[in-house]
């Protein structure tokens, strides 16, 4: 039967999910249509209720993991990236401006307000921002200590006054981050950003003038200046990365080194974070990373957004969101059977029954509906879809399962993708041939689990085919499909403010029961990694989502169970020695790397240039 997998979108949510899901043939969660259940995909800008983390079902999936505000409201930011400092050192961890939370640390910002007075002289600049609002709102520039004013809670930065300019104008990188999971954490960057102008050019002698100093579309759109042409920046206010990555290579800049220090910025963010956060399977997070490029070409961050904002502004944003979102979907890895929501009360009564087996040793029937739940489902079809009848009947008549399903049942793998076994060197042969095409989809999408295959008919299951041109070896699999949908706040916002009031709870999530989206069970496309015998490696790259953690074998090995942070910073510092050592002391160091993998086969790729090269490649000494 052809898959339809259906969205929830929160308050009306983003008009960009809304239209790529509607394409991609999927259906909109109608409340009066629809069981409680029968989504697949849930939406929403601000945080997901402890409650709707707990239910979770197999088939569903939430756009945020629970607990980020570490990272994404400016005080918690600066917080964590603080005490990251005092543990890893200021060499690694100096990528952010020197931050002051007031009025709590107004006594630490004194004395270094009057510290660089006396060294540097008064032309030091700091920038004020609410903690907790976004889109440039409350925030001014300031040089002098009389004119810092405010409120409410704040945080006082040291303001790069020396950035990367185009034409004169000021710019940011908005960096879009995927993490599938956090345990083990797995991160993707996509390689279309955008890059956000200021409409009137950088002086330093008006700090006031906000179109010169902030960056944020949602203040720059209302300037004076944004339809005029702006020397190289042109029109409006953005650009998309690759024109970013054109006016690099025409002023013969080396962007490898800045988009590894960038990949570098977003791995140590998320350690701050990752082992603190429960591990919820079936949700991803998109982040918005806002990165500053200063005159020397070194990155700053400047803040992570929760909800980055997905409004479609200009053609920039067409070309950016549309395919973030599509790649996102599919990065969700939904296969065919999360789109069997029909049997859903089936399987969720049966879910229960199941895991109680495991601790009697019982074999597992499936749950009896009361009266009441049979005519529920009965009065939503009645419309007369053929599959109602055995459906119910199935439900009301366990006894009849037959002995196929009785196994499934006992060895508790109701979830499992149903699905013809697949000699795993031929997926690997066929791999090997198709690794490095790229490939528009008009009608198949093979699909390569870790043990099946399947393929995925765009005209029978049109939700389940990726619609945008995909590496064959990297597509996700979809054996079980299955999503929710859940609204997003208003698209416009970046919403860090929105969780501003999410209290800080202590999430029981440990949820083993459930399928892990990112783990393989769920079918996604995983490459093997003989080193690692048994054990599957995330995709490289999903259309234009690079994986960018884990990055080696090591760092693979580290994120498995409890992340061991300090071996993943080791390697970022050996990948970034790497990148800026030339000659013998960087094959050196490639031998010492390759003795410790030893037998494993790990690539990773580098998040950044258009066409991103092995990072094997990239550090091999010429
Ligand atoms: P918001 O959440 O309100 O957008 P941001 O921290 O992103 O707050 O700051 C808004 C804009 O201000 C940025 O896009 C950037 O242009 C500018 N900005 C913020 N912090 C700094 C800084 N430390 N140095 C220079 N410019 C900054």
């Amino acid at each position: 039967m052809a898959a339809s997998l259906v969205f929830r979108l929160h308050d009306r949510g983003p008009e960009v999910v809304r239209e790529v899901l509607l394409e991609r043939g999927w259906e909109e969660y109608d409340q009066k249509e629809r069981e409680e259940e029968d989504w697949n995909l849930y939406w929403r800008g601000s945080a997901f209720r402890n409650s709707e983390y707990h239910n979770l079902l197999p088939w569903q999936r939430l756009n945020h993991h629970p607990k980020t505000i570490g990272i994404t409201r400016k005080d918690c930011l600066a917080r964590n990236l603080r005490r990251m400092r005092a543990t890893f050192g200021s060499a690694l961890y100096d990528f952010s401006p020197t931050a002051f939370i007031l009025p709590n640390h107004y006594t630490r910002f004194l004395s270094e307000y009057n510290n660089l007075r006396v060294t540097r002289g008064p032309s030091v600049y700091w920038i004020c921002k609410p903690v907790d609002l976004s889109r440039g709102r409350g925030i001014f520039i300031f040089e002098d200590i009389k004119d810092l004013v405010y409120d409410c809670s704040v945080i006082v930065q040291h303001y790069i006054s020396k950035p990367l300019l185009i034409s004169g104008y000021k710019f940011d990188l908005r960096i879009y981050v995927c993490v599938k999971s956090f345990h083990p954490l797995t991160v993707y960057i996509h390689q279309e950003g955008l890059v956000r102008f200021a409409t009137e050019k950088y002086n330093l002698s008006s700090l006031r003038n906000l179109y010169a100093h902030l960056t944020n579309t949602s203040i720059n759109k209302f300037g004076p200046f944004y339809k005029a042409a702006k020397g190289r920046v042109g029109q409006g206010c953005k650009w998309t990365m690759s024109k970013f990555r054109h006016f690099l290579h025409s002023q013969d800049i080396n962007e490898l080194l800045l988009w590894q220090r960038i990949n570098n910025i977003v791995t140590l963010t998320l350690l701050a974070i990752a082992p603190s956060v429960p591990s919820c399977p079936n949700c991803v997070e998109l982040f918005g990373f806002d990165i500053l490029v200063d005159v020397t070409l070194k990155p700053w961050l400047l803040e992570v957004n929760y909800s980055p904002a997905l409004t479609l502004d200009c053609q920039a944003d067409i070309t950016v969101k549309r395919g973030l979102i599509s790649d996102l979907i599919d990065l969700m890895n939904y296969t065919l059977s999360d789109s069997m929501r029909e049997r859903a009360c089936w399987r969720h009564g049966y879910k229960r029954l199941c895991f109680r087996a495991k601790r009697s040793s019982h074999v597992p029937t499936p749950p009896v509906l009361s009266k009441f739940e049979v005519t529920k489902i009965q009065k939503r079809r009645s419309g007369g879809q053929s599959q109602t009848l055995p459906l119910i009947k199935t439900l009301r008549q366990p006894e009849k399962m037959n002995q196929r399903q009785s196994r499934q049942h006992a060895s508790g793998a109701d979830y499992q993708r149903r699905l013809p076994p697949v000699d795993s060197n031929q997926i690997y042969a066929t791999r090997g041939r198709l690794a490095n095409e790229t490939h528009r989809d008009k009608t198949l999408n093979l699909i390569f689990g870790p043990c099946s295959r399947t393929v995925v008919n765009r005209r029978t299951c049109p939700a389940l085919a990726p619609h945008r041109s995909l590496c064959v070896s990297e597509v996700t699999s979809h054996d079980d499909a299955e999503t929710e949908a859940e609204t997003e706040r208003s698209g416009e916002a970046d919403a860090s403010c929105s969780i501003r009031d999410t209290p800080h709870r202590e999430l029981g999530f440990r949820r083993s029961k459930l399928p892990n989206i990112d783990s393989g069970s769920h079918g996604a496309v995983m490459e093997r990694t003989p080193g690692l015998s048994g054990q599957h490696n995330p995709p490289l790259r999903v259309g234009d989502f690079i994986r960018t953690f884990p990055f080696n074998a090591t760092t693979l090995r580290a994120s498995r169970h409890e992340l061991d942070v300090k071996v993943v910073i080791k390697e970022l510092h050996k990948l970034t020695a790497q990148l800026a050592t030339p000659g013998e002391r960087l094959r050196r160091e490639e031998e010492e790397v390759k003795k410790e993998t030893d037998g494993e086969d790990f690539d990773a790729l580098l998040w950044g240039p258009k066409d991103p090269p092995l990072l094997s490649q990239c550090f091999k000494p010429t």
